[in-house]
């Protein structure tokens, strides 16, 4: 028995391609439950992996997709039995275990987790990784005193997936949202999600002059670190937070200390992949909860599984909007 996906391979040169094949059953990882997968994203982690960059992969051959929505086919763990939808964002699946460009996958049931009310298993993709961490990104910011009350919050990369989620949920639960994106082309979209305005990625592309600046956002959630998070932290009000979320802009951050120092700003990690089992059906059920439907289907557009290896090259370049999901099995 075998089933189709995308498997990359590396080559004696080290390079990694990637095409659709027939792997056999007996070829999928150790498991406790299988699930036959209906839909997977493309998310920036996804490119690389794609792309053989960052060395994000232990082994080949590699199914990639760092996350799926499926319907379990069969399972030896007590919390799953077939015909349960479930979603699986995370726990190092499409680098470290095989992922969801398979229509087949097996994993730790512990990784799973059920859909949430309210939430069909393309939607739950039309989140996906990206979605489950902006939620996580909000929820922390929160429980570090962010509310609507306190003023404008700053989304970096604004119009990517990450990016996109936190612009709808934050305006959803009352927020000002500011969206910086370098697309001037989505503002249209952007608006569309609630943000109220806008600042060019390149304003905050270059380091701050000065180690404070005006105090003009409580909060934000930053997908690009180097000198845009650099930048932000010099103009977060007293006592507000910022999420690290993503590297899009670079992995180095050159900042004094004195916004934390006289401020009392906080700098808050955000990590989706090993984030707590308990901690995940919470976020998920609070994203469900906020998120009006329609928002979420303005940012996710839908894709063929062929399509993979040219959104897994435009993802690299800036060039993907909002979330991109990928029907594997469909439903
Ligand atoms: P994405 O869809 O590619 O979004 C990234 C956005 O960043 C782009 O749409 C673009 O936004 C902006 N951007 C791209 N290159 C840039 C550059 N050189 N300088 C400044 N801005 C740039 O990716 P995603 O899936 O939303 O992920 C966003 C980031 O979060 C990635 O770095 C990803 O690795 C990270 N991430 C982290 C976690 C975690 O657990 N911490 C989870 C998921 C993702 P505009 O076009 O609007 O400017």
């Amino acid at each position: 028995d075998t089933f189709k996906a995308y498997l990359l391979r590396e080559g004696d040169d080290r390079k990694v391609t990637g095409a659709f094949e027939e792997v056999a059953m007996s070829d999928l990882p150790e498991g406790d439950v299988t699930v036959r997968v209906a839909y997977s994203t493309v998310n920036y982690k996804d490119g690389m992996v794609m792309g053989g960059i960052g060395r994000l992969v232990r082994s080949y051959p590699h199914v990639p997709g760092v996350d799926f929505s499926g319907v379990v086919e069969a399972s030896d763990n007590p919390g799953f039995k077939p015909g349960d939808k479930v979603v699986l964002t995370g726990w190092r699946v499409g680098e470290m275990h095989w992922g969801g460009y398979g229509e087949l996958a097996r994993v730790k049931g512990d990784w799973l987790v059920k859909l949430p009310d309210g939430l069909s298993l393309s939607r739950a993709m039309a989140l996906g990784t990206a979605g489950f961490t902006a939620g996580l990104a909000v929820d922390t910011l929160e429980a570090a005193g962010m509310t609507p009350a306190k003023g404008e919050v700053l989304v970096t990369g604004a119009a990517g997936g990450v990016g996109s989620v936190a612009v709808a949920l934050l305006a959803a639960k009352g927020y000002t949202v500011a969206a910086a994106t370098g697309r001037a082309e989505t503002h249209d979209y952007l608006t569309g999600l609630g943000a109220a305005s806008f600042i060019d990625r390149a304003e905050l592309a270059e380091q701050p002059g000065r180690p404070l600046n005006k105090e003009r956002f409580q909060a934000a959630i930053d997908n690009v670190a180097g000198p845009t998070l650099a930048n932000l932290l010099t103009q977060i009000a007293y006592g507000g937070s910022v999420a690290a979320v993503g590297l899009a802009g670079g992995n180095e951050v050159a900042t004094t200390v004195l916004p934390f120092l006289l401020r009392g700003v906080n700098l808050l990690g955000i990590d989706s992949v090993m984030c707590p089992a308990e901690r995940r059906q919470k976020v998920w059920s609070m994203i469900a909860g906020n998120l009006p439907m329609e928002k979420l289907d303005a940012i996710s557009h839908s894709h063929g599984f062929d399509e993979l290896p040219a959104l897994g090259k435009a993802i690299l370049k800036g060039e993907v909007r909002g979330r991109a999901v990928v029907t594997v099995g469909g439903e």
